[in-house]
């Protein structure tokens, strides 16, 4: 069953959306080499109770934690660790935040210290992918637009499109219908119709798209061991273009002040 949201329902989710937000730009405030996931897992949940919301993660599905970080060949699900993060990782941080009886969902992915020119390449790809399917996310649209847009723009960079996990409509659930692959051919699959919230979530390999779970039952790794890239935001259908609930502009904010003092 597939949720169109009323304006006012809208709100409500922007809300949830922009907290998750805040709180990661929190977090690129802190993150760097030696610090461990699950520091900023503690930081992120004070952060979002602080701010009159509930963690959106912890207990669904009994996953432990407030924060889904995953480094380096890890894609989503990780579970925060004590392992202290290392010059040239990067930590996929994936926040879910609820707070007036709606979710928001968001998640970006951090360089820890200097990363490699290659894994720049790759993040900056992913969010190219993020930023076109969002584009493809209008009325008229199918589901299959937004998929394609990601897919094409991924593998002509030789780049590897996780399939067996896929963005999804979003509301007073984390997970609502319709599932938003990363892959797809256009035309295809439902319309997109105005007031439809999707979390929409390009994962991207550096190399080859398949991936495997661990033994933990949640963590999902690249099958061949190379890095993985995953930006998130939370958008509606709208007529002529879609409109972005969430932000990443808080973080990136955070980002070129700490570039600046180096
Ligand atoms: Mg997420
Ligand atoms: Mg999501």
């Amino acid at each position: 069953m597939v949720y169109l949201k009323t304006e006012e329902e809208i709100e409500l989710i922007r809300e949830s959306s922009l907290l998750v937000g805040k709180t990661l730009a929190e977090l690129a405030k802190i993150i760097e080499p030696g610090v461990t996931a699950l520091q900023l897992d503690e930081v992120a949940e004070s952060f979002i109770r602080d701010h009159g919301g509930v963690p959106g993660f912890k207990g669904y599905n009994d996953f432990p934690n407030t924060l889904c970080t995953s480094v380096n060949e890890q894609v989503v699900h990780g579970i925060p660790s004590d392992r202290p993060l290392e010059n040239g990782d990067i930590i996929s941080v994936d926040c879910g935040v609820l707070k007036n009886g709606f979710f928001g969902d968001v998640a970006y992915t951090f360089e820890v210290g200097e990363v490699s020119a290659e894994v720049k390449a790759l993040l900056e790809t992913t969010k190219e992918c993020l930023r076109e399917a969002i584009k493809a996310a209008k009325v008229g649209n199918r589901l299959g637009d937004i998929g394609y847009a990601v897919q094409s723009l991924a593998e002509a960079e030789g780049y590897g499109v996780v399939r067996e996990l896929v963005g999804h409509g979003l509301g007073k659930n984390l997970h609502e219908a319709p599932e938003v692959p990363n892959y797809g051919r256009r035309g295809n699959g439902m319309k997109l119709k105005e007031g439809l919230v999707l979390a929409i979530e390009p994962m991207i390999n550096l190399g080859k798209r398949h991936v495997r779970q661990q033994e933990d039952g949640w963590t999902i790794v690249t099958a061949d061991g190379l890095p993985s890239a995953h930006y998130e935001h939370n958008v509606v259908v709208r007529k002529d273009e879609a409109e972005v609930l969430s932000t990443h502009e808080l973080i990136e904010e955070v980002l070129r002040e700490k570039e600046e003092v180096k």
